[in-house]
């Protein structure tokens, strides 16, 4: 039997293999995204068996990042980039320059070309928006205040990298040492012009047109009620957006994608917009690794190890050494630096392109590619490593640092045995912690969304930031102690990880949960809660109320 489908098996293949090893990794309790990278080297040339068709995986790989990039302007409006632009404009920068010369240093002991270290150097020095975002999301990072300096840095080492990519073909001439006619000034900077001309074009255009087009739209079709025409809205303006610039503007799928999204977050229905966008978006971000690890030749390990080892240590040491100290020097706290230095502790997708390009212009030789490539892998397969030592140092500090543990001063001495622990300070915790304050009851907060523990502290609270399921901070809330615990966060699942830890700790203390489906309110009562209330249940419940309060 025949089958010619080489896009149907890329994905499918691609899916299946990464479900398993991710699952197989989870297990092992690694990050699932080693599993997908391997996936990817499986599938990809350089081991026996089923190769699938790098083209089509690289394409798809594009649509991931195109969604990812949305996700990510969804996040990030025009004023938050200008609120970090001093911290990462020049911290970009720096580190760009202090991982390049680095690279050129490496390039130069391998005996290649200045233009080929430059190109390699480059390659170490910007990091995965994919990785990166995958990091902060899963931390609940993505709209903290050093969440918002991450992303903004890595935007300004996107632009650079667009820009990069857009000048080398320019520059290769000179870079070789060709001097001479191909090269003249002219030759250099008219298409450098013209490149930041077309930049500067498709954003003059998104701000004035589509700025007012886009919202507009998807208001429009928000109101036809149709779920199903909100959602294809969605994508087609995230990916006909991206498209559409860079077949108009030349400017990358990425930063398309990103202002498409920029400009929706200033709309009221940018949530639902992201809500709808993640069920693709996660299925093509896995595609993504898969494409990744398709690259990779396993045995550069044995071929090459010492430089792979120098390139490594480049890429998670060198650029977050730099990293770390520049965020230090402009005043912000170590744990801002630090999720910065572990943020850029790894490189990705520009880092292939610009590789790519590199060989392809006769600047950087193969084995520089292979270098890089390898780096990544390895680099991301380091990364959640990087993040559960930040997870610790930052469950250390809260645990015993009186910035952020300590009741202001204005609040009460906790009477012996009294306080209630409330997890979650978003709509449902808000109005519990309004209703216990104003029972007088002391109470610590643990929420994981920085900036609004910087706003309980400011009202007065005692509240403790971080995931409350991920590490030490029920002990911080001093649980063994306490009278009750409220877990008022959506996932009920999380819930009840936080419920187990509890329990542990505190054989007697009532334990109220919240919960959104009859399976979470088995598995928190499974985990040791008393009372699970059903959010679904109780509306119901009020609103029946409700209309037999009308009749009568
Ligand atoms: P809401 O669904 O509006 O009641 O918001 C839930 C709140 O709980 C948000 O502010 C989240 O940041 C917070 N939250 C969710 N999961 C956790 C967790 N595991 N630990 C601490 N806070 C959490």
């Amino acid at each position: 039997m025949e089958h010619n489908t080489p896009l149907i098996s890329t994905v499918v293949v691609g899916l299946v293999l990464a479900f398993l090893l991710g699952l197989a990794a989870h297990r092992i309790r690694i990050s699932p995204l080693v599993g997908y990278l391997v996936a990817g080297v499986l599938m990809g040339p350089f081991t026996p068996g089923y190769v699938a068709n790098q083209n089509i995986a690289s394409e798809l790989a594009e649509i991931g990042i195109i969604l990812l990039m949305f996700g990510v302007g969804l996040h990030f409006s025009l004023k938050d980039l200008l609120a970090v632009k001093a911290i990462a404009i020049p911290g970009a920068v720096v580190q760009i320059a202090v991982a390049t010369v680095l690279g050129v240093g490496l390039g130069w002991l391998l005996g290649w070309p200045t233009g080929g270290g430059l190109v390699f150097g480059l390659a170490l020095s910007v990091a995965s928006t994919v990785v990166l975002l995958r990091a902060l999301q899963d931390r609940r990072l993505v709209d903290s205040e050093r969440g918002r300096i991450a992303i903004g840095w890595l935007i300004v080492e996107d632009l650079a990298m667009v820009l990069t990519l857009v000048l080398l073909p320019a520059l290769a001439g000179l870079l070789k040492g060709e001097a001479g006619d191909g090269a003249s000034w002219t030759a250099v900077a008219l298409p450098v012009a013209i490149t930041l001309g077309k930049v500067a074009a498709f954003v003059a255009f998104m701000l004035i047109v589509g700025r007012r087009v886009i919202p507009w739209l998807l208001h429009y079709v928000a109101h036809t009620g149709s779920r199903e025409l909100f959602r294809l809205a969605v994508f087609a303006i995230s990916l006909g957006v991206a498209f559409g610039a860079a077949m108009l503007f030349d400017v990358s799928f990425a930063l398309g994608a990103f202002f498409a999204g920029m400009i929706l977050s200033e709309s009221e229905l940018s949530q639902r917009a992201a809500n709808e966008t993640l069920p693709l978006r996660d299925a093509f971000a896995v595609l993504f690794f898969v494409s990744v690890g398709m690259l990779v030749d396993p045995a550069i390990i044995v071929r090459d190890p010492l430089p792979l080892l120098a390139t490594v240590l480049i890429i998670i040491f060198g650029k977050s050494l730099a990293a770390f100290a520049i965020v230090r020097a402009f005043g912000h706290p170590t744990r801002t630096a630090l999720t910065i230095s572990a943020s850029l502790a790894q490189i990705g997708e520009f880092s292939f392109i610009l590789v790519s390009l590199g060989v392809a212009l006769g600047l950087l030789p193969d084995r520089g590619r292979d270098l890089v490539l390898a780096g990544a892998i390895i680099s991301i397969m380091l990364n959640p490593l990087f993040f559960a030592l930040l997870d610790r140092f930052v469950a250390v500090a809260d645990g015993k640092s009186p910035a952020t543990t300590e009741p202001p001063s204005d609040a009460q001495p906790a009477p012996p045995g009294g306080h209630v622990v409330l997890v979650g300070h978003g709509r449902v915790g808000g109005t519990v912690a309004a209703a216990l304050r104003a029972e007088g009851l002391d109470m610590v907060i643990i929420e994981d969304d920085d900036d609004e523990v910087a706003r309980l502290h400011k009202a007065g609270l005692k509240a403790l930031s971080g995931n409350a399921a991920a590490s030490d901070l029920l002990e911080a809330a001093d649980i063994a102690n306490a009278r009750g615990l409220l877990v008022a966060i959506p996932d009920g699942f999380e819930g009840g990880q936080i419920v187990a830890k509890a329990r542990a700790l505190n054989a007697t203390l009532t334990i109220v949960a919240r919960a959104h489906s009859e399976e979470e309110v088995a598995h928190l009562k499974h985990n040791g809660a008393d009372v699970v209330i059903l959010g679904e249940d109780e509306i119901a419940r009020a609103m029946v109320a409700r209309i037999g309060v009308a009749k009568g």
